[in-house]
């Protein structure tokens, strides 16, 4: 059954597609992991917050706490940065250390992360509710291939020389940019971690890095595997606490060098503020969306369906590229429709610790009220609610896999980022008026096609202003290929190579030579 549930539910993930994973491979989880790590990760040391604070980190899928959790402030911010500085000093162990090295330690907790991949995967399902063997199948492997990917290119960044006019030697320098602010969210916590930190370190950079509120232990269990394997002190620093305190201090930080957020648009605005206001710290922003999912009448209606309610229902519905409007031609719209419906109520929720389930709790009580109101705006604006629609369970945070039709390109639910399991079904007619209104929005994260005729796949794909178009796929990712916004879905580009310019500062040296030879 898992493995129906796997295929169905996780057809296209690039990486994953290669690995056998069945019902067998996957080791029966313990829905009730032992925490070992609560408190702040400073200078590779265990400590609590300076106000001594703490909080409370939920199971959501019960409503019951699962420990106190150590809770940053602008104090434990100064002096995370203050040891991250000190491991960037000129001369430091780090700044010292041979790239090839820089690389290694990096395979060496991708490694360690591979170790510990049930663990891990128990952790991450305890905290924020998504199923352990998605957990175990998709994101801890993710995170072990985005390491093992930037481990690579730690020795391979390379500058140029350049010939300018003139008796001299010009060359560029790859430089590291110094301390960085790193933002984190709830949705994937390890693989987010993973991300920010890949291209970071493989650059040379130190880093404070808040995680969200919602889903602290996975990274803290890293920050552990971090000092195991051998980072130096103070080079990774972890910092559980909340948005408006310790994130605000990192972004605000005047020695911070650079903030990477990644996180709701609200905040990617007071991110961005912060730093014109303080130090013009560098800023590459991961933010919302509203991806329009497009199917034309001439594709394959089967994989359509699977690939359509994959996109949006994947990860409890709580994707920033979410496929959150599908757009669907006229002629094949019933059909369609129907068949999604059927899927939908087909979908198993529950328990995220059955190998059954495939969708688990939101993360939160705030999420869950957030997206319930988002579903009576569709009812009160005339949607046609075609399935779903209420609460999933009598406890935790459960909701009931939803689909909307007769969606209006006005309405709040076609707009607005619901993050959750609400799809919203459009109808449209002709390709050019698909691409207008797929792009009569304020985000451009994501976006796709299906159709069996390439040239329509293309003419779409170049019209859609998003930083990512699937094809006849969804939710398809590599380490080595690039993932960001247009718009107000962010700036800057995370993954493959392009990651690692927004962890870079070029430096230009230029050297008077006695006779310059062609
Ligand atoms: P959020 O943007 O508030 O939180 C993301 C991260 O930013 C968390 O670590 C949080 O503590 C931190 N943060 C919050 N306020 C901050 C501030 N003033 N300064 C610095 N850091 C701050 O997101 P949320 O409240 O958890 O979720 C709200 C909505 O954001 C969701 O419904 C969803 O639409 C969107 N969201 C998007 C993503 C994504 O991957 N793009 C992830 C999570 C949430």
């Amino acid at each position: 059954m898992l493995r129906i549930v796997l295929s169905r539910t996780l057809p296209r993930i690039s990486g994953i597609s290669n690995c056998q994973y069945s019902a067998a491979a996957i080791p029966v989880p313990s829905a009730q992991p032992e925490v070992h790590y609560n408190k702040l990760f400073i200078n590779n040391q265990w400590q609590d917050a300076v106000s001594k604070r703490s909080f409370p980190t939920i199971n959501p899928a019960t409503g019951e706490v699962i420990c106190q959790v150590a809770e940053a402030d602008k104090a434990d911010v100064d002096k995370a940065v203050k040891a991250a500085r000190e491991a960037f000093r000129f001369g430091s162990p780090w700044r010292r250390m041979d790239a090839s090295d820089r690389g290694l330690l990096l395979s060496r907790l991708a490694d360690a992360i591979e170790r510990d991949t049930a663990y891990l995967a128990e952790l991450e399902t305890l905290d924020n509710g998504k199923p352990y063997a998605v957990s175990y199948s998709v994101d801890v492997p993710m995170v072990v291939k985005c390491l093992r990917y930037y481990a690579g290119w730690a020795d391979k960044w390379e500058g140029k020389t350049i010939p300018i006019d003139g008796d001299f030697f010009c060359y560029t320098r790859h430089e590291p940019i110094g301390v960085c602010g790193q933002i984190i969210p709830w949705n994937f916590p390890l693989l987010m971690q993973a991300w920010k930190l890949g291209p970071a370190l493989a650059t040379g950079n130190t880093v404070v890095m808040k995680v969200a509120e919602q889903t602290p232990l996975t990274a803290l269990y890293v920050a552990s595997l971090i000092k195991e394997v051998g980072f130096p002190p103070g080079v990774v620093n972890i910092l559980p606490g909340m948005g408006p305190s310790a994130g605000s201090a990192i972004a605000s930080h005047m020695d911070v060098d650079k903030v990477a957020f990644t996180g709701s648009t609200e905040v990617g605005h007071l991110i961005q503020q912060a730093s014109g206001s303080s130090n013009l710290k560098k800023v590459t922003l991961e933010l919302g969306g509203k991806s329009p999912n497009i199917i034309m009448s001439d594709a394959n209606m089967a994989e359509a369906v699977e690939q359509s309610h994959f996109a949006l229902f994947f990860n409890q519905g709580q994707c920033c590229c979410a496929g959150s409007r599908t757009y669907v031609q006229d002629t094949i719209y019933d059909e369609f429709m129907e068949r999604s419906v059927e899927r939908a109520k087909s979908r198993v929720v529950g328990d995220p610790f059955n190998m059954k389930t495939e969708q688990g709790p939101q993360v939160d009580e705030e999420q869950f009220k957030k997206i319930l109101g988002y579903i009576s705006s569709g009812k009160r604006e005339g949607a046609k609610l075609m399935c779903g629609g209420g609460v999933a369970a009598d406890r935790g945070y459960f909701i009931q896999p939803t689909i909307f039709g007769d969606v209006q390109d006005g309405m709040t639910i076609a707009r607005e980022e619901i993050f959750g399991p609400v799809m919203q079904i459009l109808k449209f007619k002709t390709l050019e008026e698909v691409v207008e209104r797929a792009n009569d929005t304020k985000y451009g994260l994501a976006a796709a096609v299906f159709t069996k005729d390439i040239d329509k796949a293309h003419y779409i794909s170049s019209g859609l202003r998003a930083g990512t178009v699937w094809i006849n796929c969804y939710d398809v990712f590599g380490a080595q290929a690039p993932f960001g916004g247009y718009k107000y879905s962010g700036n800057g580009r995370e993954l493959g190579e392009y990651g690692l310019d927004n962890y870079t500062e070029v430096k230009t040296v230029t050297i008077k030579v006695p006779q310059k030879n062609s």
